[in-house]
């Protein structure tokens, strides 16, 4: 494949941390329109995602001054729906495609439950992440100047600002060690390998968020610069399976690598098994001012990496979130194909305990499923079957012939995904404990709370 230092790809960025510490704050910060200008800067709004071109983020990050390294990159594609679910997605063959993850802190609250959850997704992955440490402005008698670069805002502080400043990043630093995880503040880290970067920011001023996208640029292009050259290898993952009127089923993916066109065969993996279609259309939403328009959406005829985009195809319906989609070539298998999209899955059954005895587990997508499942195998507690998609009455019968043998794990481990009623009701009358969460470490708690009262 030919590749070229010149030719950078956008590298993708995930938004992850626990609930309320202001993600969806920060990320329509950055992508607040230059009101001066009265553009936006040739940010486009793509499905699932937003990209910020280089000439914006030049822009955005001019009141730092003097930066003495130059930015290569054509731009930054960031994932809009912050969370573990888009980060857990994007993913193929176990490794992620997110290239670096902003994990935000609330500085006023450190680390919460959502939080650790957040770093064990991001370690497993080896993914690089930098920490927002959010919400400065709301120390006590903070003086905000509105965009600003974080130490120069700082300077301005009076003393005792200052101090609950630095009172709060030293707790922070402390709670990150007992993680394992060194830290520092960015500008006082001389080793990005050892260290995590600590960039103090406001979504509601603005202050910090310079720093922030010129360090998110800066790390990725040095670092990663292998990883982000355009290869011909196409790599796309879908994150969504979204039922949308008029269009039917469609799903929205992310293409990190490569070129979708319309037209295109594509394999993706299914609950039934491998799914093979056609592309009827490769869309992204209108941009606002065009919103006489008719149509929600633009068609595009060919798309290039990195981008959201949404496809529009027949069979989609039982397509699972998580999945690689996979193009078929002129001299292309489509047999292997079919067998490389179902891989994942079939790697996730192998997981399951040989002995038969374990848990019943569930989650919405590929990548959930992943994660809980490496949950549950660090955390020694065996699965004896697997789904995802809402639990249904079959799911509880399949847990229910854990209690002739092992009581114990006649449980439903159900992870952000629906209970229907029916199997509620069923679960009851079998005796199959059912616990649903969100959180992963939520249901290994309640699990193994259940299990030490069963036991005893
Ligand atoms: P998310 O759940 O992480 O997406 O959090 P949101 O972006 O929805 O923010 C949660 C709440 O915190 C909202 O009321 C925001 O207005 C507020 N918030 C977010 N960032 C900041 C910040 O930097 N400073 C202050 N004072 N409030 C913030
Ligand atoms: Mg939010």
């Amino acid at each position: 494949a030919a590749r070229s230092k010149d030719e950078l790809r956008s590298p993708i960025c995930c938004i992850l941390g626990h609930v309320d510490t202001g993600k969806t704050k920060l990320l329509d910060k950055i992508r607040q329109t230059n009101v001066q200008e009265g553009e936006a800067g040739g940010i486009t709004q793509q499905i699932g995602a937003t990209y910020f071109p280089v000439e914006n983020i030049i822009q955005k990050t001019a009141i730092l001054g003097d930066l003495t390294e130059e930015y290569k990159l054509p731009g930054l594609l960031v994932i809009d729906t912050p969370g573990h679910e888009s980060f857990t997605n994007l993913r193929t063959r176990g490794s992620s495609l997110c290239n670096i993850a902003i994990l935000v802190v609330d500085l006023m609250h450190g680390l919460e439950p959502q939080t650790l959850e957040s770093i064990r997704l991001l370690r497993d992955r080896k993914t690089p992440f930098i920490v927002a440490l959010n919400k400065i402005d709301r120390i006590y008698d903070w003086r905000a100047t509105p965009d600003n670069g974080f130490q120069s805002s700082f300077a301005k502080q009076p003393k005792h600002v200052r101090e609950e400043f630095e009172t709060r990043v030293t707790a922070t630093i402390t709670a990150f060690a007992e993680q394992g995880l060194n830290a520092k503040l960015y500008y006082e880290n001389k080793n990005f390998a050892k260290y995590v970067s600590f960039v103090p920011t406001s979504a509601i001023t603005g202050e910090g968020i310079p720093d922030l996208l010129h360090l998110l640029v800066t790390l990725t292009q040095s670092r990663l610069t292998d990883r982000l050259m355009y290869v011909s290898e196409l790599e796309c993952t879908v994150l969504e399976v979204k039922v949308i009127e008029g269009l039917g089923t469609t799903i929205d993916v992310v293409l990190s690598n490569g070129y979708l066109n319309e037209g295109d065969r594509i394999v993706v993996c299914g609950l039934n098994g491998p799914i093979v279609t056609q592309v009827r259309a490769l869309l992204t939403p209108q941009p606002l001012r065009e919103l006489r328009v008719k149509s929600a959406y633009v068609h595009h005829k060919r798309v290039k990496a990195a981008l959201g985009i949404k496809i529009s195809a027949p069979d989609l319906e039982k397509a699972i979130a998580g999945s690689r989609l996979l193009v078929v070539g002129p001299d292309d298998d489509e047999e292997e194909l079919k067998d490389a999209v179902m891989e994942d899955l079939q790697t996730l059954l192998k997981s399951i305990d040989k002995s038969g005895r374990g848990v019943s587990v569930q989650a919405s997508t590929l990548g959930s499923l992943e994660a809980l499942l490496e949950f549950l195998r660090v955390s020694k507690i065996p699965v004896s079957a697997i789904n995802i998609g809402p639990v249904h009455k079959k799911d509880i019968i399949r847990a229910s012939a854990m209690l002739e043998k092992a009581k114990e794990f006649a449980v439903m481990l159900a992870f952000d995904v629906e209970v229907d009623k029916d199997a509620a009701l069923l679960a009851e009358q079998l005796g199959v404990r059912v616990f649903t969460a969100d959180i992963i470490y939520h249901l290994f708690d309640k699990f193994t709370a259940y299990n030490k009262d069963i036991v005893e």
